[in-house]
């Protein structure tokens, strides 16, 4: 791969020299520069709506109307989301595509504080820093169309404004309306506690709804009249929990009863569990999913009740790229690290201290390029079926105290100062200087298709999803 990497290289630089790409990069991280006052706005606007999956108008609107205003061609509520958009500038070849994600968490509100307190008590927060995603990305892109616009980048850049990313998987309904075909290579990024060209891959994941129908009664005054569906559920995680120890280390399961009967002195009708299943590959998902398939039916016949397992949806797992991540982490090198002032370091050891962390402050250097990852950590993300259908780029950019808990309170106040904006700005200039190595060097883009054609071989993408529509929320 190196040998051939080489290669390409020496055919394609004579053409366009190392000085070309330098200025042209200097120029995309000017874009993103005088964008830094709006960018910072949206993203702190963003984090206070904090709005969770399929509900992010706001967030959605903030971001399409800034692509508008920036001259992009806008099309709102694709693939039958109301908070999904494209917004695409230029003509012809090559397509490049980016993503950016603005969906909240629920129950972790948290002021931009160094002390845990809500924002507003029991309301979502962006735990995950998907206020900046969307953002950073929305930014670099904006900085691409300007070179395309000056002439100095010819192609197509599209900005895909994907919501519901911690659950239902906005970008997986996206994939299925065929938004990205015409994409030659897509980059994401997201928030971190350290920065990284990625080339670990993530698990792939379902999302199970499993409903159970029995028959209500008096539970004290005619209790055999009655079949319990929540005996069904508790049976049902009961062989789930037991399963554990007959599944391999890679794998997680985890689950929540949506219903359970409303009433002790009721005999519940009808119970229902949301359970997702996790394994490095969607092969190992699919044994899962056929295992539980048999407990769901073990426990109908145990309890006298029916059973019915839907798949919902769910994410394959990532095809990393390796030939891109050293673009990526070319591109760290040549920026820098991070700078952050006292202020910053001081906020951050008091998040460090208060989750009981050593306080480093935070991770300001790229780290390694990790050319043989292994498996991947826990965790999935549906950035990894875009990956099945286009080459994917994907980097981490320290938004974040280093080894603060995730999904949780800190990572929201972070993201709400400029620990988070500097990470932010960061991130669209690591990606508006890959973009540009993209559009200049065509060898480094065929590079990136043939190692991902590879490393697909003859697998074929078939997503968890079924025919049915999104899951839009009724209220
Ligand atoms: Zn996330």
């Amino acid at each position: 791969m190196k040998i051939r990497r080489l290669l390409l290289c020496l055919i394609a630089i004579p053409a366009l020299g190392w000085a070309d790409f330098e200025a042209t990069k200097t120029e995309a991280v000017e874009n993103v520069d005088r964008q830094s006052g709006q960018l910072i706005e949206m993203s702190d606007q963003i984090w206070a709506f904090a709005e969770t999956a399929l509900r992010e108008y706001q967030s959605a609107d903030l971001l399409a109307d800034y692509a508008e205003s920036q001259g992009f061609e806008v099309t709102r509520g694709v693939a039958g989301l109301p908070t999904a958009f494209t917004a695409r500038y230029g003509s012809g070849n090559p397509v490049i595509g980016i993503m950016g994600e603005y969906d909240a968490l629920p129950g972790i509100s948290q002021q931009a504080s160094p002390v845990k307190a809500p924002l507003e008590e029991d309301a979502a927060g962006h735990g995950c820093g998907h206020n900046l995603f969307g953002a950073a990305s929305l930014g670099a892109a904006v900085a691409v169309k300007e070179l395309i616009a000056a002439g100095k980048l010819t192609g197509t850049i599209v900005f895909f404004g994907t919501p519901a990313e911690e659950s239902v998987g906005g970008k997986v309904y996206m994939v299925r309306e065929g938004l990205f075909d015409e994409v030659e290579i897509a980059l994401a990024w997201h928030p971190s506690n350290e920065i990284r060209a990625d080339t670990a891959s993530s698990q792939a994941i379902a999302e199970l709804r499993i409903l159970f129908e029995g028959r209500a009664a008096h539970a004290a005054y005619d209790p055999w009249n009655g079949r319990s569906a929540l005996d069904a559920i508790e049976l049902t995680t009961f062989a789930i929990n037991q399963m554990r120890e007959h599944v391999k280390p890679s794998v997680r399961m985890h689950y929540v009863i949506t219903e359970g009967g409303d009433v002790p002195n009721v005999i519940p009708e009808q119970a229902s569990l949301w359970l997702w299943l996790r394994d490095t590959t969607h092969d190992g998902v699919n044994d899962l999913i056929e295992r539980v398939r048999k407990i769901v039916d073990g426990a109908a016949l145990a309890t006298e009740t029916s059973g019915e397992l839907n798949v919902a949806s769910g994410s394959y797992e990532m095809l990393a790229n390796l030939e891109g991540a050293r673009l990526i982490q070319n591109n760290f090198e040549w920026l820098g690290p991070m700078q952050f002032d006292p202020a910053e370091v001081e906020f951050a050891h008091q998040l460090q201290e208060a989750t009981g962390k050593k306080q480093t402050g935070m991770k300001t250097m790229a780290e390694p390029l990790d050319e043989d990852p292994g498996e991947p950590e826990g965790g999935s993300t549906d950035v990894a079926d875009v990956s099945w259908v286009v080459p994917t780029l994907h980097l981490s950019v320290t938004t974040a105290p280093a080894d603060t808990p995730w999904h949780a309170w800190p990572v929201v106040a972070a993201g709400g100062m400029s620990i988070g904006h500097k990470g932010m700005l960061y991130a669209a200039k690591a990606m508006a200087a890959t973009m540009v190595d993209l559009y200049l060097d065509a060898a480094a883009r065929a590079a990136i298709r043939q190692e991902w054609l590879e490393e697909k071989g003859d697998r074929v993408y078939e997503s968890f999803l079924g025919d049915g529509p999104p899951p839009l929320p009724e209220d």
